[in-house]
């Protein structure tokens, strides 16, 4: 293809060369050659950011990781600790937290989750705190962002469902360390990734989150997947109107109960939904790609998020270049060179 068109514009210069040494005049009525035969599109060259994944080096060791994300065409992964995991009191390096960024700081970002995280999950659970663990939670988090090791915060469960792994988890996002976690966010210009469920409080909680330091990002985590069938295209319409720091980013699975079926991205057919499509085209630097990967749980994870490059294949190419990697690059500052 490449080579025809090279020769296309060859003969096209050639005639112009003889047209020109036969009769200048002749030469000015040649058409100019135009290159413009090929419209220049960015197609999807099936490599992307994943920002929001679960690493277990301890179940897939961590170069088998890396060989899965190079077949996948994942250049880099955002790893963090589950909710559920922290909330158990798991440590952070179980799951390659930092190590794993430090060891491979050009396929993987950590976000901070650890003990400020397991800290904050308790205090919500129990409604109280001192004046003293507050200023632990406050310390814990400006050293973890200070150590330059993470790339933001997270996996920070505002609501989870006991369905999805046994544990109930709920902060609201007006919570006062949650204030406290998105101002030092501000002051590292870095993410903070949410795990929340739509009901009418945690969203109403999230909104005042939002508004709290409208310097911070958010990215709520999860669009196409909902247990409560709330987190609608038309909600996330109205959210990122009204929020100009809230992002996301798309998880696909196929859909198992009628409150997942009702907040696809991807039809029957793998098409991606109308109302998903405008709001994409209509917000195109607010969205990425998180699968929510877990390699290692099981088997077959890395067959489990293909449907995230079907869904990247059907992006028009100015909405593809943010979802693929920009937004990433930009909201994590990833270095590309
Ligand atoms: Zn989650």
């Amino acid at each position: 293809m490449q080579k025809n068109h090279a020769i296309v514009l060859l003969s096209i210069s050639f005639v112009s060369l003889i047209a020109g040494c036969v009769s200048p005049a002749l030469n000015a009525q040649q058409p100019t050659a135009s290159p413009a035969i090929t419209t220049p599109t960015i197609k999807f060259e099936g490599r992307y950011i994943d920002v929001h994944t679960h690493i277990t080096p301890n179940g897939m060791p961590i170069d088998q990781i890396i060989q899965n994300m190079d077949k996948e065409g994942i250049d880099r992964m955002v790893i963090m600790e589950s909710p559920t995991d922290i909330y158990n009191g798991k440590p952070q390096s179980e799951f390659g937290i930092p190590d794993a960024a430090e060891k491979y700081p050009d396929r993987f970002i950590a976000l901070y989750g650890g003990e400020a995280l397991f800290m904050l999950y308790s205090v919500a659970a129990k409604g109280n705190y001192t004046k003293a663990d507050e200023e632990k939670f406050s310390s814990l988090l400006d050293e973890a962002m200070k150590s330059r090791k993470y790339g933001g915060f997270g996996e920070v469960a505002l609501r989870h469902y006991a369905a999805e792994d046994g544990t109930e988890i709920t902060v609201p996002g007006d919570h006062p360390w949650m204030l406290i976690m998105s101002d030092i966010a501000a002051k590292y210009d870095v993410p903070i990734d949410i795990h929340m469920e739509s009901e009418d409080e945690s969203v109403a909680g999230l909104e005042k989150l939002l508004d709290h330091n409208k310097n911070t990002k958010i990215i709520w985590e999860h669009a196409g997947r909902s247990n409560t069938g709330k987190t609608t295209p038309q909600l996330m319409r109205q959210m990122m109107e009204k929020h100009p720091n809230l992002y996301s980013a798309v998880k696909i699975r196929k859909p198992k109960t009628a409150e997942r079926i009702a907040v696809r991205i991807l039809d029957e057919n793998d098409k991606i939904m109308p109302e998903w499509m405008t709001l994409f085209r209509d917000f195109p630097d607010r969205f990425m790609v998180g699968s929510d990967i877990k390699p290692g749980e099981k088997e077959d994870e890395f067959n489990r998020i293909k449907d995230h490059r079907t869904f990247l294949k059907q992006l028009p190419p100015e909405v593809l270049k943010n979802i693929e990697k920009e937004n990433a690059v930009r909201i994590y500052k990833i270095n590309q060179t």
